[in-house]
């Protein structure tokens, strides 16, 4: 099997009517909407650094795209489309098949479309490019947050970096942590929820202090939280009770939940977003002047996930 019978086998699905040309030509070929903007991302996964080769092709494939999501979710994005760039150490039928019907799972799940990519041979990797749009200037930035603004996290965080933790040491960990891991949602409906009522977002792919500190930074002002008001899971929760590390919460990466701030005055438009969304929302903290990012409840310097 070469190249172009992988593309035509796996990857050259149906799109929708915007996609004037999808897989097959130099390019795809997409009809813009004027009063929109286009918001476009791309990340990287590789063998050993992003996942293990312990890991299912179909969960391969979940993550993948749903990493990308999440940075659209972020942004407030309506997801459109996607690119896929793929290399392949071998031809291996049953993980394409697997991994292919995986990401259709969860590309019709949030409604994006394959529109091209490229297939090469060499070390798994899986890198994939998201496109999507947002209403002209209404962008979910992180430079957005206010002094005063009260700071909001989706969903229990610490989970997934809980799961890695026990799967390293070959610990059991409850079915929904490793899903957490393996599987994580993106949060899409609740960014374009927030379009309008955050003044700042981010998704959390490294940690909440890093990421949290990204919007520091961008908006020049600080934060204070308090880590008896983080969202946790029982597990996580009794894990940290036994061991005081709250690191696993703090900083440990790959939640891909909601950070973001808002004006006090649209605090009940949370709640509201809470209850019609059925996802958690918790305040964790406040935005302050400036002076860093306070957290009350530890002292420790924990270390979050870099590359480099
Ligand atoms: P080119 O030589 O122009 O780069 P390719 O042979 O790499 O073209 O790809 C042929 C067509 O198949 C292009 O439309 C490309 O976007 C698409 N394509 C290649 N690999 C993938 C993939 N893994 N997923 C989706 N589309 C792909
Ligand atoms: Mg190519």
């Amino acid at each position: 099997m070469n190249e172009f019978s992988i593309i035509d086998k796996y990857f050259s699905w149906n799109c929708d009517n915007s996609v004037s040309v999808g897989v097959g030509d130099d390019c795809a070929v997409i009809e813009l909407d004027s009063e929109y903007q286009i918001v476009t991302s791309v990340d990287t996964l590789i063998e050993g650094v992003h996942f293990s080769s312990s890991n299912s092709a179909a969960d391969i494939a979940y993550k993948s795209l749903s990493v990308n999501l999440s940075d659209l979710a972020a942004m407030g994005a309506i997801a459109k489309y996607f690119t896929l760039a793929i290399s392949l150490p071998r031809v291996d039928e049953k993980w394409l098949s697997e991994f292919a019907n995986s990401l259709k799972q969860i590309a019709n799940k949030y409604n994006i479309d394959l529109v091209g990519g490229d297939t090469t041979k060499g070390h798994l990797s899986i890198t994939i490019n998201v496109t999507g749009f947002i209403e002209r200037g209404k962008s979910l930035l992180r430079s957005g947050a206010k002094p005063g603004d009260l700071i909001f996290v989706s969903n229990n965080i610490g989970d997934a970096a809980y799961a890695l933790r026990q799967k390293q040491r070959n610990e059991p960990a409850t079915l929904s942590a490793m899903n957490r891991l393996n599987t994580p949602e993106p949060r899409l409906s609740l960014g374009r929820s927030l379009v309008g009522i955050a003044n700042s977002c981010i998704d959390i792919s490294d940690g909440l202090e890093q990421d949290l500190s990204h919007i520091l930074n961008s908006s020049k002002v600080g934060a204070r939280i308090s880590t008896d008001k983080l969202p946790l899971s029982k597990e996580v929760s009794e894990y940290i009770e036994s061991t005081g590390d709250w690191c696993i919460a703090l900083a440990g990466g790959d939640d891909y939940e909601l950070c973001f701030s808002v004006d006090k005055r649209n605090k009940k438009n949370v709640h509201q977003i809470e209850s019609d969304l059925k996802i958690k929302l918790s305040e964790i903290g406040v935005i302050t002047p400036n002076g860093g990012l306070i957290v009350d409840g530890f002292s420790a310097d924990c270390s979050s996930y870099r590359h480099f």
